[in-house]
C-alpha cells in the first residue's frame, strides 16, 4: 500500500480546485495556492451538457447562478445562418462565480487555501519545498494546475510549442437590448482556424475570437471581433466593454502521444497539461475531469502511473482525433464549399445531422465515432 503523500497544488482554477476537493475529502493533506481567488479569468465560461450531466453539483447551489442556453445561432464562412434549439441546454458561467463555487468546495472539503502565488519550488529528499514570497511548505507531490502559462509545466515538462497554442481576444460587455440571453451566437469567418462568439451570462455577454497562434495578427482578430459585435449591438460597442487577451492550448495531432502529464513526484492537470478540445477551445470539462482523475488515482492507491493511463483513455484519445480533424474542419472543403458551410447546409435540412451537430456543440459527441454517427444519422428525418 502506498504511503499517503501530501499535495501542493499550484493554481485554483477548475482543475486545481477539483483535485484539491477530491483529495482533501479523502483525507489527504492539501495546500492549494491561488493568488487571485475567485477572479474573472478570460474565458467564455461555457459549461457543456456533458459536464453538467457528470457534475450536476455545479447547479446545486443557487447562490452561484449561471445562464441557461437553449438556442445556438451559427453563421458559416459563406454567410449561411442556422438557428438550432437545444433539447439539452447547457450553461454559461461567469468565471468569478465558477471559480468561487469550486474554491468553496475545496475549502469545505478541508483543503488549505493559500492566497499567494508560488514563486519557486525545489526537490527535497522527501518530495518538494514549495515557496511563496512569505512562506515555504513541504509536500510529497507537486501538481501544476496553473493554466496555459504554467510555470510548473515550463520547468518540468517544457513550454508548449507555438503551433500548439491559440490566441484569444475578447470583451465582457453589457447585454444587447435586441438579443436573447438564452442564445449563443457563433460565427466562422472564412479561412480562420477558429471562430468568433457571443456567450451571454446572467448580467453581461462574453465576446471573443479564438485563432491558432500567429495565423493572423491580433489587430486583424480584433477587427473581426469588432465587426461581429457591431452587428450584435446593431450599433457601436458599449464604452464599458472590458477588453481581455489570453492564450489557450490547441494541441496539434502529433502532440498528444508526447504529452508529459507526470514525472517523478509531479503531475500536470487542466490547461497546464494541454487538455483542451482543439476544435472548440472547451477546457473546463477536461480541467475538472483531469483533476478528478488525478485525485482518484491516489484515492485508489495507484498513483501517478494510473493517472497517466487514465487521462489518455478517458478523453486524450478523443481529443487526439479532434486535432486530426482540426484543419479539415476549419479550412477543408467538401462538395465544392467550406466544410462548415456544408455542415450548416446539412443541419438545416436533416434532423439527424442536426442532432449530431447539437450533440457535438454540447460536448456529448465523441470525435472517435463522429464520422460513423454522421453517416448513420444524416438521413434519419
Ligand atoms: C478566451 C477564452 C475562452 C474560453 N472559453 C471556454 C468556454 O467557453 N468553455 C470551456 O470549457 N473552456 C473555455 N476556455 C478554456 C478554459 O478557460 C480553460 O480550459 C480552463 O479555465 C482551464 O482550467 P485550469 O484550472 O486548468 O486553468 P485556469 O482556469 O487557467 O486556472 C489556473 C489558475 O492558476 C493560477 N496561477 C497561475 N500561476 C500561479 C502561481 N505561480 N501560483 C499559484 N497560482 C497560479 C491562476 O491565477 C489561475 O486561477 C476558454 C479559454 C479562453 C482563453
Amino acid at each position: 500500500m502506498m504511503a499517503r503523500p501530501s499535495f501542493a497544488i499550484v493554481g485554483g482554477g477548475p482543475s486545481g480546485s477539483v483535485a484539491a476537493a477530491e483529495l482533501a475529502s479523502a483525507g489527504f493533506a492539501v495546500t492549494l495556492f491561488e493568488p487571485k481567488g475567485a477572479w474573472e479569468k478570460p474565458c467564455g465560461g461555457g459549461v457543456t451538457t456533458k459536464a453538467l450531466e457528470r457534475y450536476s453539483w455545479l447547479l446545486d447551489d443557487p447562490s452561484w447562478p449561471s445562464q441557461p442556453i437553449d438556442r445556438i445561432a451559427l453563421l458559416s464562412p459563406g454567410g449561411r445562418r442556422l438557428e438550432m434549439e437545444l433539447d439539452r441546454p447547457f450553461r454559461i458561467f461567469d468565471r468569478r462565480r465558477l471559480n468561487g463555487l469550486l474554491l468553496e468546495r475545496a475549502r469545505n472539503a478541508g483543503a488549505d487555501i493559500a492566497g499567494e502565488a508560488v514563486s519557486a519550488f525545489e526537490r527535497t529528499n522527501s518530495g518538494w519545498k514549495v515557496s511563496t514570497r512569505t512562506r515555504s511548505i513541504d509536500a510529497g507531490i507537486l501538481v501544476g494546475a496553473d493554466g496555459a502559462g504554467s510555470v510548473v509545466r515550463r520547468d518540468l515538462a517544457g513550454r508548449f510549442r507555438p503551433d500548439d497554442v491559440a490566441l484569444t481576444v475578447g470583451y465582457n460587455a453589457p447585454p444587447a437590448a435586441s438579443r436573447s440571453l438564452a442564445t449563443v451566437e457563433i460565427e466562422f469567418p472564412p479561412g480562420l482556424t477558429g471562430y468568433v462568439w457571443a456567450f451571454p451570462r446572467t448580467d453581461h455577454v462574453n465576446f471573443g475570437v479564438i485563432n491558432r497562434l500567429n495565423e493572423r495578427p491580433a489587430a486583424e482578430l480584433k477587427a473581426l471581433l469588432h465587426n461581429f459585435m457591431g452587428r450584435y449591438y446593431d450599433g457601436p460597442i458599449p464604452e464599458t466593454a472590458e477588453f481581455y487577451g489570453a492564450k489557450v492550448p490547441m494541441l496539434g495531432h502529433g502532440a498528444w502521444r508526447s504529452v508529459r502529464a507526470t514525472g517523478d513526484g509531479w503531475a500536470l492537470i487542466g490547461d497546464a497539461a494541454g487538455f483542451v478540445d482543439p476544435i472548440t477551445g472547451e477546457g473546463i470539462y477536461f480541467a475538472i475531469r483531469s483533476g478528478e482523475l488525478l485525485a482518484g488515482s491516489f484515492v485508489n492507491g495507484t498513483g501517478l502511473a494510473e493517472y497517466d493511463r487514465a487521462w489518455f483513455e478517458d478523453f486524450g484519445e478523443d481529443l487526439e482525433v479532434a486535432s486530426k480533424y482540426l484543419d479539415r474542419f476549419y479550412r477543408g472543403r467538401f462538395l465544392g464549399a467550406p466544410v462548415i458551410d456544408r455542415a450548416v447546409w446539412f443541419s438545416a435540412r436533416h434532423a439527424g445531422f442536426r442532432r449530431v451537430m447539437a450533440r457535438a456543440l454540447g460536448g456529448e459527441q465523441s470525435y472517435l465515432t463522429l464520422k460513423r454517427d454522421l453517416v448513420s444519422n444524416a438521413f434519419r428525418f
